[in-house]
């Protein structure tokens, strides 16, 4: 763990980094691309593990419920254009995650990777860490701030520049893992409880961008893979239980 000054490392202080897509902050059945139910969910579940657990905790929110690179540039609109769209998407979704964590009494600062000083901090390394080590949910927006990535790949970044232990990945789809096969269409399919990250490579398992998972393998920051929309797991991948698929 890194030393800030005037404040030795808390070494008994889980640090994680939690990747979240866009999409689990909306709802079908609402039809809403932000909807508030399902933000308060989770914000309530973030703000009492970060408390009951003692973790030092950030966020890196995906920007898909709203806007994808690959969107625009379907529809035309220059790549890398339509890539910082999705980054400003990734910060309509951190305000919206800050303001339902902060009203569960649970400070929180949104550091993003994109200039705009009138709306959050600047991304700074130091200054997360500081934020962390207070107590404080830190939440990661605008990816890493160039085009051409994703916020898997931003989250990887960032676990590794501030020495997070683990980089946890929720999914949203009703899929608790990594499995041999997509198991919606394949009953059959096996969830693994543990794999390497060759074997996500060589098998082709569709985890997180290939870019997300070779950067963690050259950096040794295990990935866990878990179902963020099921009852209780996500207090549980914060604890540190067993659930989803482990990569290391
Ligand atoms: N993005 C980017 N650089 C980054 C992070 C994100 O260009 O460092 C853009 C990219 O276009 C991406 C969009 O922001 O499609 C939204 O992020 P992502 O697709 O990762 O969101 P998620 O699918 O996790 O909701």
């Amino acid at each position: 763990m890194s030393a800030v000054e005037g404040s030795p490392p808390r070494a008994s202080r889980r640090r994680l980094v939690l990747k979240m897509s866009g999409e689990a902050l909306a709802s079908s059945a609402s039809d809403e691309t932000i909807d508030a139910a399902m933000v308060e969910g989770l914000a309530g579940e973030l703000a009492s593990a970060r408390v009951d657990l003692d973790l030092e905790l950030a966020i890196m929110v995906g920007g898909g419920n709203i806007w994808r690179g690959t969107t625009g540039e379907g529809q035309g609109i220059d790549r890398a254009t339509s890539d910082t769209m999705g980054m400003l998407a990734t910060v309509i979704n951190a305000l919206a995650l800050q303001d339902a964590i902060e009203r569960h009494g649970q400070p929180t600062r949104v550091l993003s990777a994109v200039h705009m000083a009138e709306v959050a901090e600047p991304y700074i390394r130091r200054r997360a860490i500081r934020h962390l080590e207070k107590g404080r949910v830190v939440i990661f927006a605008a990816g890493m701030g160039n085009p051409y990535f994703t916020t898997d790949t931003s989250a990887a970044l960032r676990a590794a520049e501030i020495e997070a232990s683990l980089l946890l990945k929720g999914t949203h789809s009703g899929v608790d893992g990594v499995y041999s096969s997509d198991p919606m269409l394949d009953p059959s399919a096996e969830r693994y409880e543990a794999l390497s990250f060759m074997d996500v490579v060589s098998r082709d398992l569709r985890v997180m961008d290939l870019t997300a998972i070779t950067f963690c393998k050259d950096n040794c920051l295990p990935i866990l893979v878990f179902d963020l929309m099921a009852a209780g797991h996500l207090r549980r991948a914060l604890a540190g239980e067993q659930i989803g698929t482990l990569i290391q």
